[in-house]
């Protein structure tokens, strides 16, 4: 690590507790201190050092353009003069729901929020008004930000820092959090069996990204639809990851599933802080001010993270982006795996599209039980030799890596060079 990433960290820890403003940044998992970061162009980082990356973070899954895509940029900048912030309605809060409604099918209204985990929070609180009910179903890994009812058995940053949960939670909040396995209906069918009339929703990322990703069964999905319509509870799908990533209207459009309500955020804000759920209109008319369920945001809404996130979602609903994307997607994780089994290594890779993880294990990585059982200390110098080597992965074992449309071809061919050497090498 260079000088200056060094100096700022040794600076940081001083004000900021463990140096950094979200867990995930600080690199424990993999033994190594934080990179700073000062600057950003297409797929490409610079530390404080000068030193350049190539960027399979993304900010962890919203630059899907790239960094400073000419558009969004342009967008802001010409937004900029007009002011930062209001506190009052914009035309462009409307073309962002209208957007939102356009491209994501089972949302029929949508509110602004400046983060994913609003949103789900959010959307949990709907789900509990709407329903008259409590009781919520998770799954384990899966992330759904830090509020307080879902940080049980959470994936991200909780899974990779092996925090089972946290000090703060209310143990009379938490209890009402069941927390199953990813991927196993049945003991989702049990749990109704037991609890099904206190069940207000079951919350899933349907194509986890926070315990590394999984691939859903998409019988598993379609059994959770159907089992919530029969109780009468929600299904809620936080796309945060999944939005936007995997097509336009995310995973609900892929697999032809239709939640009752939907969380958004990361690819929404064009890298500018924002949040969004949605959903069916009769559950989202029971928001305030028109319904009695109460939500809100000083800066929701905000025009600079509106102008971001219209001009990033009107170059993704342009031609053929997915395309290209699924097959960036492709040749990087195969080129992967392929890296991998040359080297005599057993690895597991599972990527939708252009988004993906490398698993150091022989067996399937279905569930977060499975993926925990990869090895940890094999991702570690993996990770390292990768960043010797100027490649930017999420300093996580438990994290997906993301490929934006500036990841060229010799880009991926270079990054699988260099996984080549590293994974020989460890
Ligand atoms: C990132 C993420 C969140 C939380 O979003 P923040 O903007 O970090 O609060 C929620 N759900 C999923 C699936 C996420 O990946």
């Amino acid at each position: 690590m260079g000088e200056k990433s060094k100096t700022l960290f040794q600076r940081a820890v001083r004000s900021i507790p463990g140096g950094v403003n979200s867990p995930v940044r600080a690199g424990k998992a993999v033994g190594v201190d934080p990179l700073f970061i000062s600057r950003a162009e297409g797929c490409f980082l610079w530390d404080a050092d000068g030193n350049k990356y190539i960027d399979y973070v993304c900010s962890w899954g919203p630059m899907i353009l790239g960094h400073g895509h000419p558009e969004v940029v342009s967008s802001l900048k010409e937004r900029l003069s007009d002011g930062t912030s209001y506190g009052a309605p914009t035309e462009l809060e409307v073309e962002m729901a209208e957007a939102i409604i356009d491209m994501v099918p089972s949302v029929e209204m949508v509110r602004m929020v400046n983060s994913g985990t609003e949103a789900a929070m959010s959307a949990i609180r709907l789900s509990r008004g709407f329903t008259g009910r409590d009781k919520i179903i998770k799954f384990e890994g899966c992330y759904h930000g830090h509020a307080d009812s879902l940080l049980v058995s959470a994936g991200s940053g909780v899974a990779t820092l092996g925090i089972p949960g946290s000090p703060g939670v209310p143990e009379d909040l938490a209890r009402h959090t069941i927390s199953l396995p990813f991927n196993n209906l049945d003991v989702v069918i049990e749990a109704f069996e037991k609890y099904g009339h206190g069940i207000a929703s079951v919350i899933v990322e349907p194509i986890p990204g926070n315990m590394g990703v999984i691939i859903p069964n998409v019988e598993f999905l379609k059994g959770l639809r159907e089992v919530t319509r029969d109780n009468g509870s929600l299904l809620i799908f936080d796309e945060v990851i999944s939005g936007f990533r995997v097509s336009p209207g995310g995973a609900q459009e892929l697999y032809g599933i239709s939640p009752d309500l939907t969380c958004l955020g990361k690819i929404i804000g064009g890298g500018l802080p924002v949040g969004a759920y949605g959903g069916r209109r009769e559950i989202m008319e029971r928001m305030a001010p028109q319904g009695d369920i109460y939500q809100a945001g000083t800066l929701s809404g905000n025009p600079l993270a509106m102008a971001a996130g219209l001009a990033t979602l009107a170059i993704l609903k342009k031609g053929d982006v997915y395309r290209k994307l699924e097959e960036k997607g492709r040749a990087l994780f195969s080129g992967l795996g392929n890296a991998a089994r040359s080297a005599g290594l057993n690895v597991v890779v599972n990527h939708i599209g252009s988004m993906g993880s490398i698993f150091f294990t022989a067996n399937p990585v279905e569930d977060f039980a499975s993926a925990k059982e990869s090895d940890v200390e094999m991702f570690k110098r993996y990770y390292r030799t990768m960043l010797e080597k100027g490649i930017y992965l999420a300093p996580s074992p438990f994290e997906a890596s993301f490929v934006s449309i500036a990841h060229n071809e010799e880009i991926i061919q270079k990054s699988i060079y260099c996984a080549e050497e590293s994974l020989r090498s460890i």
